[in-house]
């Protein structure tokens, strides 16, 4: 049979584990421990299922109006998608149509090279340095386009607007995307440059740090043309990727801005505390501006300490990779979840 011949064959991205199990601690995949803003339940009581009915707004200007004016730009200069996982791939397949390869770190998040494959876009890795920082000589050479997440994950390192306009002035002939998933956990972000560079694409996420990653909302902001150009690739791929439920509960949101804070505060307080903690059990970790800690053990392997908590109800996420095998990403949780973790791995540690 030839059928198969024909078959657009790739290898997915692996997420993390979502237990049934309600015991579990849950730190591996990044998830708010807090609830999203009162306001989102208030929608979502008060929705007239009648008005399923009619298809969404194509536009879904309910959502991109409200964002515009929460980051002071224009509403063309939004796009919205079904979490940042639309917008990027979405994003590679407007912007990356080069026969030269899209750069991108080395130890970064793993699905770029999973759509790179998928379309076919040829890319070429550029390995981070000993304490897992971009070397920005990396991305000054010829290239089809430029990915950073940044922060970066796994690792949680921060890079200043002022370092990565430096890749974004070198590369003019590129579209240059600036991953910010983590950006409200303390990093400052690289918005307020995209009325400077025409091919600079910010991507941000309702998942994190609005505690809505059930809902999947992302969003991109950059140039009027970088904007237009993605909606006429959404346009040929799917009119409808944002519903009319999750269109009210983004933009009620983005309405509680006070909320917005109060638990993004909160996530960095129990982040630094954990951090102290995590050094006085003898971990090491690149500094955190992120919800999670990419921490080693200076003794203790990383696969016995994830199966230890596992097997103790708490799930931490782990990659049997290159360089990293000796990390686990840790989310940050409550002050309660980060306690019982913390006192298990003290007499873990202790005992073993
Ligand atoms: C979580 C994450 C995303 C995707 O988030 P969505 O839930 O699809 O919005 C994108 N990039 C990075 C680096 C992430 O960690």
């Amino acid at each position: 049979m030839y059928w198969e011949e024909n078959v657009r064959r790739v290898v997915p991205y692996v997420a993390g584990e979502q237990p049934q199990n309600k015991n579990v601690i849950k730190l591996n995949t990044n998830e708010n421990p807090y609830p999203p803003a009162p306001e989102v339940e208030r929608v979502l009581r008060e929705l007239n299922h009648d008005t399923l009915r009619k298809y969404p707004d194509p536009d879904v200007s309910e959502l991109v109006n409200v964002l515009a004016k929460r980051y002071g730009i224009n509403n063309e200069q939004v796009f919205v998608g079904i979490g940042s996982d639309d917008v990027l791939a979405m994003s590679f397949l407007t912007f990356f149509n080069s026969d030269k390869p899209i750069l991108f770190p080395d130890i970064t998040y793993s699905f770029y090279d999973v759509w790179a494959d998928l379309y076919r876009i040829p890319y070429e890795c550029q390995p981070l340095d000993e304490n897992f920082c971009i070397r920005k000589e990396d991305y000054q050479k010829e290239n089809g386009g430029i990915v950073i997440a940044n922060p970066n994950a796994p690792t949680g390192v921060y890079e200043t607007p002022g370092f990565l306009e430096e890749i974004i002035k070198a590369n003019p002939n590129s579209v240059v995307i600036i991953d910010e998933a983590y950006i409200d956990f303390g990093g400052e972000s690289c918005v307020p440059l995209i009325d400077k560079y025409e091919n600079l694409l910010v991507v941000q996420t309702f998942s994190k740090s609005r505690a809505l990653a059930g809902m999947r909302i992302g969003y991109a902001m950059g140039s009027k043309k970088l904007i237009k150009y993605l909606n006429d690739v959404k346009f040929s791929f799917n009119s409808y990727t944002m519903n009319t439920v999750t269109i009210k509960a983004g933009a009620a949101s983005v309405a509680n801005e006070e909320y917005f804070r109060q638990i993004t505060g909160k996530i960095i307080e129990t982040r630094e505390h954990t951090k102290k903690r995590l050094s006085e059990l003898g971990f090491i970790f690149p500094d955190s501006k992120t919800n999670f800690i990419f921490a080693a053990h200076k003794s203790v392997p990383a696969q016995e300490i994830f199966d230890a908590l596992r097997e103790n109800e708490i799930y931490v996420r782990h990659w049997n990779k290159p360089r990293i095998e000796n990390y686990m990403r840790i989310s940050i949780g409550t002050d309660e979840e980060m306690k019982t973790v913390l006192d298990f791995l003290e007499n873990y540690l202790k005992e073993r």
